[in-house]
């Protein structure tokens, strides 16, 4: 057999291998490869598009199993997206799963050289407090004219492109009630 043939007859050939119909095993081999998988709804974290993704897991959540993220595909219900994904999204896995990835909150100290890991809640209540403490130092009641503005120019607030419009709108209305007057969100609230 010439090799053309042997290609047309195999490879080419429309799930028919010398002779043989094997789409049903290619069918399954394409089936296997998310068949364990949890599926997990989310959002591209890298433009304002926020296209929708499904992260595929695997491990069945019982103890002692690391689950693995083995695969991401545009979520085809999405309503922005429809399934769609760029280059930055469809190699999202690869980000996921990076061994830079950051997993912790993290902090450098006043004067330290190094960053560290702190708790979520440690990270919260350090956040509050420097809010809280920089609102006070910096307030401004009335401007040079007298004008009552009541702002914070101390803080600037920005919010991620995952963040939903809704917590966009809420987070506006937070920094908004500090008085903050340089805030911005990908959501274009
Ligand atoms: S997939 Fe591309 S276009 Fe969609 S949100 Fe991610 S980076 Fe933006």
């Amino acid at each position: 057999m010439q090799r053309r043939t042997f290609l047309k007859a195999t490879a080419l050939g429309g799930g028919v291998a010398l002779g043989f119909d094997v789409s049903r095993a290619e069918a399954e081999m394409r089936a296997l490869k998310i068949a364990r998988t949890t599926e997990t709804r989310s959002i591209c974290p890298y433009c304002a598009v926020s296209c929708g993704v499904i992260i595929h897991t695997l491990g069945d959540k019982s103890k002692n199993v690391k689950p693995a993220v083995v695969h991401v595909e545009g979520d085809p219900d999405h309503p922005i997206s429809r399934g769609s994904l760029c280059p930055k999204g469809a190699t999202l896995r690869d980000d996921i799963t990076h061994k830079n990835r950051l997993l912790h909150p993290k902090v450098r100290r006043p004067g330290s050289d190094h960053w560290e890991d702190i708790s979520w809640d440690d990270a919260v209540s350090q956040i509050a407090r420097h809010i809280k403490d920089t609102r006070d130092r910096t307030f401004v009641a009335k401007n040079a004219k007298g004008q009552v503005v009541n702002r914070t120019p101390g803080i600037a607030m920005i919010g991620g492109c995952t963040d939903t419009n809704e917590f966009n709108y809420l987070q506006w209305k937070v920094v908004t009630a500090l008085g903050v007057p340089y805030r911005d969100t990908q959501a274009r609230v």
